[in-house]
Protein backbone atom coordinates (compact mmCIF):
# COMPACT_ATOMS: atom_id res chain seq x y z
CA UNK A 1 0.00 0.00 0.00
CA UNK A 2 2.78 2.70 1.27
CA UNK A 3 4.74 1.75 -1.97
CA UNK A 4 1.75 2.06 -4.16
CA UNK A 5 0.64 5.13 -2.59
CA UNK A 6 4.68 6.67 -3.27
CA UNK A 7 4.72 5.55 -6.41
CA UNK A 8 1.09 7.77 -7.22
CA UNK A 9 2.90 10.49 -5.34
CA UNK A 10 6.25 10.28 -7.29
CA UNK A 11 4.00 9.99 -10.55
CA UNK A 12 1.87 12.84 -10.39
CA UNK A 13 2.75 15.73 -8.42
CA UNK A 14 -1.11 17.10 -8.43
CA UNK A 15 -2.28 13.65 -7.62
CA UNK A 16 -4.50 15.13 -5.35
CA UNK A 17 -6.94 16.59 -8.31
CA UNK A 18 -7.17 12.48 -9.60
CA UNK A 19 -9.63 10.81 -8.21
CA UNK A 20 -8.11 8.03 -6.04
CA UNK A 21 -9.53 4.53 -4.06
CA UNK A 22 -11.21 5.43 -1.07
CA UNK A 23 -8.82 3.66 1.07
CA UNK A 24 -6.38 5.49 -0.90
CA UNK A 25 -7.64 8.79 0.56
CA UNK A 26 -7.69 7.74 4.16
CA UNK A 27 -4.37 6.87 4.13
CA UNK A 28 -3.03 10.12 2.57
CA UNK A 29 -5.00 12.04 5.20
CA UNK A 30 -3.36 10.05 7.67
CA UNK A 31 0.06 10.01 6.12
CA UNK A 32 0.00 13.70 6.13
CA UNK A 33 -1.46 14.03 9.75
CA UNK A 34 2.03 12.05 11.01
CA UNK A 35 3.90 14.67 8.61
CA UNK A 36 3.30 17.83 10.17
CA UNK A 37 6.43 18.36 12.15
CA UNK A 38 8.03 22.07 12.56
CA UNK A 39 11.75 21.36 10.87
CA UNK A 40 14.25 24.26 10.98
CA UNK A 41 17.30 23.97 8.58
CA UNK A 42 20.02 25.53 7.95
CA UNK A 43 20.67 25.13 4.06
CA UNK A 44 22.67 26.40 0.65
CA UNK A 45 21.00 27.03 -2.85
CA UNK A 46 22.98 26.55 -6.06
CA UNK A 47 22.22 26.60 -9.61
CA UNK A 48 21.76 23.77 -11.33
CA UNK A 49 24.44 21.53 -9.22
CA UNK A 50 26.28 21.21 -6.31
CA UNK A 51 29.40 22.95 -7.95
CA UNK A 52 26.93 25.97 -8.98
CA UNK A 53 26.40 29.40 -8.41
CA UNK A 54 25.36 29.51 -4.85
CA UNK A 55 21.99 31.82 -5.12
CA UNK A 56 20.67 31.54 -1.27
CA UNK A 57 22.11 30.67 1.76
CA UNK A 58 21.44 30.98 5.67
CA UNK A 59 25.43 30.66 7.15
CA UNK A 60 25.57 33.81 9.30
CA UNK A 61 21.61 34.59 9.56
CA UNK A 62 18.47 32.81 10.90
CA UNK A 63 18.13 29.22 9.57
CA UNK A 64 14.83 28.37 7.66
CA UNK A 65 11.68 27.34 9.82
CA UNK A 66 8.88 25.55 7.62
CA UNK A 67 5.93 23.28 8.94
CA UNK A 68 5.61 20.41 6.73
CA UNK A 69 2.85 18.46 5.13
CA UNK A 70 1.17 22.02 4.50
CA UNK A 71 2.17 22.51 1.04
CA UNK A 72 4.70 25.32 2.01
CA UNK A 73 7.89 24.34 0.43
CA UNK A 74 8.92 23.00 -3.22
CA UNK A 75 7.22 19.24 -2.70
CA UNK A 76 10.54 17.81 -3.77
CA UNK A 77 12.36 19.74 -0.76
CA UNK A 78 9.65 18.08 1.65
CA UNK A 79 10.00 15.12 0.05
CA UNK A 80 14.22 15.14 0.44
CA UNK A 81 14.06 16.62 4.41
CA UNK A 82 10.68 15.85 6.15
CA UNK A 83 11.67 12.51 7.24
CA UNK A 84 15.28 13.61 8.29
CA UNK A 85 16.38 13.74 11.72
CA UNK A 86 17.93 16.18 13.94
CA UNK A 87 21.66 16.34 12.67
CA UNK A 88 21.11 14.80 9.15
CA UNK A 89 22.06 16.27 6.21
CA UNK A 90 20.90 16.17 2.71
CA UNK A 91 21.82 17.15 -0.69
CA UNK A 92 19.69 16.99 -3.87
CA UNK A 93 18.91 18.55 -7.22
CA UNK A 94 15.04 19.48 -8.13
CA UNK A 95 14.34 20.23 -11.45
CA UNK A 96 13.06 23.71 -12.69
CA UNK A 97 10.01 22.54 -13.82
CA UNK A 98 9.57 21.46 -9.76
CA UNK A 99 11.00 24.20 -8.26
CA UNK A 100 9.59 28.01 -9.66
CA UNK A 101 8.41 26.45 -13.34
CA UNK A 102 9.72 26.65 -16.24
CA UNK A 103 9.86 30.30 -18.16
CA UNK A 104 6.52 31.12 -20.11
CA UNK A 105 7.11 34.33 -22.74
CA UNK A 106 3.21 35.82 -22.12
CA UNK A 107 5.09 37.11 -18.87
CA UNK A 108 6.95 39.77 -20.82
CA UNK A 109 4.87 42.29 -20.41
CA UNK A 110 5.03 45.34 -21.40
CA UNK A 111 3.76 48.83 -19.09
CA UNK A 112 3.09 52.68 -19.35
CA UNK A 113 5.67 54.56 -19.26
CA UNK A 114 4.08 56.64 -17.18
CA UNK A 115 3.87 54.44 -14.27
CA UNK A 116 8.01 54.45 -13.76
CA UNK A 117 7.65 58.02 -13.89
CA UNK A 118 7.92 60.59 -10.99
CA UNK A 119 8.04 64.61 -11.23
CA UNK A 120 7.97 63.76 -15.00
CA UNK A 121 11.39 61.63 -14.65
CA UNK A 122 11.88 58.26 -15.50
CA UNK A 123 12.75 56.82 -11.42
CA UNK A 124 16.76 55.95 -10.96
CA UNK A 125 15.69 52.42 -10.59
CA UNK A 126 14.52 52.11 -13.65
CA UNK A 127 17.80 50.20 -15.41
CA UNK A 128 17.97 47.72 -17.83
CA UNK A 129 18.75 44.63 -15.97
CA UNK A 130 17.45 45.49 -12.83
CA UNK A 131 15.04 44.11 -10.66
CA UNK A 132 11.68 46.41 -9.32
CA UNK A 133 8.99 45.30 -6.90
CA UNK A 134 5.39 45.15 -9.16
CA UNK A 135 2.59 45.32 -7.10
CA UNK A 136 -0.67 43.71 -8.80
CA UNK A 137 -4.38 44.97 -8.59
CA UNK A 138 -4.93 42.57 -5.12
CA UNK A 139 -1.47 44.10 -3.72
CA UNK A 140 0.97 40.92 -4.21
CA UNK A 141 4.13 42.10 -5.33
CA UNK A 142 5.90 40.14 -7.49
CA UNK A 143 9.78 41.07 -8.36
CA UNK A 144 10.14 42.14 -11.93
CA UNK A 145 13.09 42.71 -13.89
CA UNK A 146 13.77 45.30 -16.60
CA UNK A 147 14.53 44.43 -20.07
CA UNK A 148 14.12 47.17 -22.23
CA UNK A 149 13.38 51.13 -22.05
CA UNK A 150 11.39 52.38 -24.97
CA UNK A 151 9.21 55.07 -26.18
CA UNK A 152 6.16 54.90 -24.75
CA UNK A 153 6.68 51.23 -22.44
CA UNK A 154 9.05 49.57 -20.20
CA UNK A 155 8.86 46.19 -21.36
CA UNK A 156 9.22 44.17 -17.75
CA UNK A 157 10.18 40.08 -17.26
CA UNK A 158 7.90 38.78 -14.34
CA UNK A 159 8.69 35.12 -14.50
CA UNK A 160 10.12 33.98 -10.75
CA UNK A 161 13.66 35.07 -11.18
CA UNK A 162 14.50 31.31 -10.77
CA UNK A 163 12.27 30.18 -13.34
CA UNK A 164 13.43 28.22 -16.11
CA UNK A 165 16.17 27.39 -13.24
CA UNK A 166 17.94 23.83 -12.31
CA UNK A 167 18.44 23.97 -8.79
CA UNK A 168 20.61 22.18 -5.96
CA UNK A 169 20.10 22.31 -2.48
CA UNK A 170 22.55 21.55 0.75
CA UNK A 171 21.88 21.37 3.70
CA UNK A 172 21.36 20.26 7.56
CA UNK A 173 18.39 19.83 9.92
CA UNK A 174 18.96 21.34 13.02
CA UNK A 175 15.53 21.27 14.89
CA UNK A 176 12.09 19.34 14.78
CA UNK A 177 9.49 19.54 17.19
CA UNK A 178 5.48 18.25 16.60
CA UNK A 179 3.66 21.33 15.55
CA UNK A 180 1.04 22.28 18.44
CA UNK A 181 -2.53 22.41 17.77
CA UNK A 182 -2.72 26.26 17.58
CA UNK A 183 0.66 25.74 14.89
CA UNK A 184 -2.27 22.78 12.67
CA UNK A 185 -4.78 25.38 12.89
CA UNK A 186 -3.40 28.31 11.77
CA UNK A 187 -0.91 26.05 9.18
CA UNK A 188 2.21 27.70 9.91
CA UNK A 189 5.16 27.41 12.42
CA UNK A 190 5.31 30.11 15.34
CA UNK A 191 7.98 30.79 17.31
CA UNK A 192 11.96 31.73 16.41
CA UNK A 193 11.72 31.98 12.46
CA UNK A 194 8.10 31.37 12.44
CA UNK A 195 5.00 33.70 12.87
CA UNK A 196 5.04 35.96 15.95
CA UNK A 197 1.05 36.98 16.73
ZN1 LIG B 1 -0.34 31.55 13.47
Amino acid sequence: MKTVHNEILKNNRSFHKFRLPLREIIYFIEMTETKKNVITVDYKLFKDTKDGKMIESTEGKEPLVFMSGVGQMIPDFEKNVADLNVGDTFSFPVKAENAYGVRNEEAIIELPKDMFMQDGKLVAEVVVGNILPLQDQSGNVHPAKVVSINDETITMDVNHPLAGQDLYFTGTVVEKREATAEELEHGHAHGAGGHQH
